[in-house]
């Protein structure tokens, strides 16, 4: 019998505490599961997170623990946690896949038809103007790890001209793809379109500033359901308002909820979903954490382990 920890809110619990039970069953894993503190912090196996109000922040009285199980895919408030020594996994969910897959298509589609040029038609303009074709659009994809490659595919079964750009070298790819800080120039200046899936990291926050901003072709639009650090606001709604970018759909921000006077949700420029595009889901997600248990007490390796150096 193991002990598992749910620290991971009340709201949660209630989504997902059906699924996880049958998730367990399935398994054939006996586990007493708590929903609050433990007295004994020491009793606990696994610690299942997320970062809601309140959420569990100094974890070395749970020393016994033989690893934190996150809901969500990125690991940001987690990662930088001195206390944290054991092995953090952070969320590979299919259903959070699909989400984002969805979501990513959905407005490279309302940028690359101009959709909107129809949607808000107040003169009842009859402008004849056909869109290129998705083979003659290039779409730039910042950040080719789960989410990437995933929204890459379904970009590619649309005839979309993609590239990609990371962190690390990946010769075997059979498109462009550029990586590193020497890329970066590269990747933007060929993304009519570009979409941005990379985690918050040292590395990664305020990429996106004026100088790689101008890289980008004229009139490009911006797709970031990533995350906000990545991008300093100000030179972005500059960008905007000189029409060197022509628009900029932003689902994740420095501060979240975006604060009501924020010019993000006045710009007629600017898109704001409100953190939506991926959610992780409880059915799918209960039986990743549950697969990640089953293998470690079989004594495999632990799925998605976060580099807690590299912050992702
Ligand atoms: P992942 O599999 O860890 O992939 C991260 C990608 O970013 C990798 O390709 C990595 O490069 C690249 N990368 C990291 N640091 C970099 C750097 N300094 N320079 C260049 N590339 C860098 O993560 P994922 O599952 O695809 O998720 C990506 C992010 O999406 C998450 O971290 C999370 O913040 C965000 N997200 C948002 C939502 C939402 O609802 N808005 C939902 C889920 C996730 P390498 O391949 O070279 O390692």
């Amino acid at each position: 019998m193991i002990t598992l920890f749910f620290a991971a809110g009340d709201d949660n619990w209630n989504q997902y505490e059906g699924p996880l039970i049958l998730a367990l069953e399935k398994a054939k894993i006996s586990a007493t599961i708590l929903t609050k503190s433990p007295a004994n912090p020491e009793t606990v196996d696994y610690i299942i997170y997320a970062p809601v109000a309140g959420a569990l922040t100094d974890f070395t009285p749970y020393r016994n623990v033989r690893a934190v199980l996150s809901l969500w895919a990125g690991v940001e408030k987690l990662a930088p946690n001195k206390t944290l020594r054991q092995p953090l996994c952070r969320m590979v969910d299919p259903g959070l896949t699909e989400g984002m897959v969805e979501y990513v298509v959905g407005h490279v589609l309302r940028q690359h038809l101009g959709i909107d040029r129809y949607i808000i038609n107040p003169n009842h303009d009859w402008v004849q103007k056909c869109p290129p074709l998705a083979r003659e659009r290039s779409v730039g994809i910042m950040g080719l790890g789960t989410l990437g490659t995933a929204v890459t595919a379904a970009l590619r079964a649309l005839n979309f001209n993609l590239s990609a750009w990371g962190r690390s070298p990946k010769p075997d790819l059979e498109m462009p793809y550029f990586h590193g800080a020497d890329g970066l120039e590269a990747l933007l200046s060929r993304s009519e379109i570009l979409v941005t899936l990379l985690p918050d990291t040292p590395d990664t926050r305020g990429l996106l500033n004026a100088q790689t901003i101008a890289y980008l072709p004229y009139g490009a639009a911006l797709i970031n359901p990533g995350r906000g650090t990545l991008i300093d606001d100000v030179a972005l709604l500059a960008a905007l308002d000189q029409g060197a970018l022509s628009h900029a759909t932003l689902d994740v921000f420095h501060q979240e909820p975006l604060p009501k006077t924020h010019r993000f949700w006045q710009h007629p420029k600017v898109t704001v979903t409100p953190h939506i595009a991926a959610d992780t889901r409880p059915l799918t997600s209960s039986r990743v954490v549950v697969e990640n248990i089953r293998r470690d007490q079989a004594g495999l390796a632990l799925l998605h382990q976060v580099d807690l150096a590299r912050g992702y």
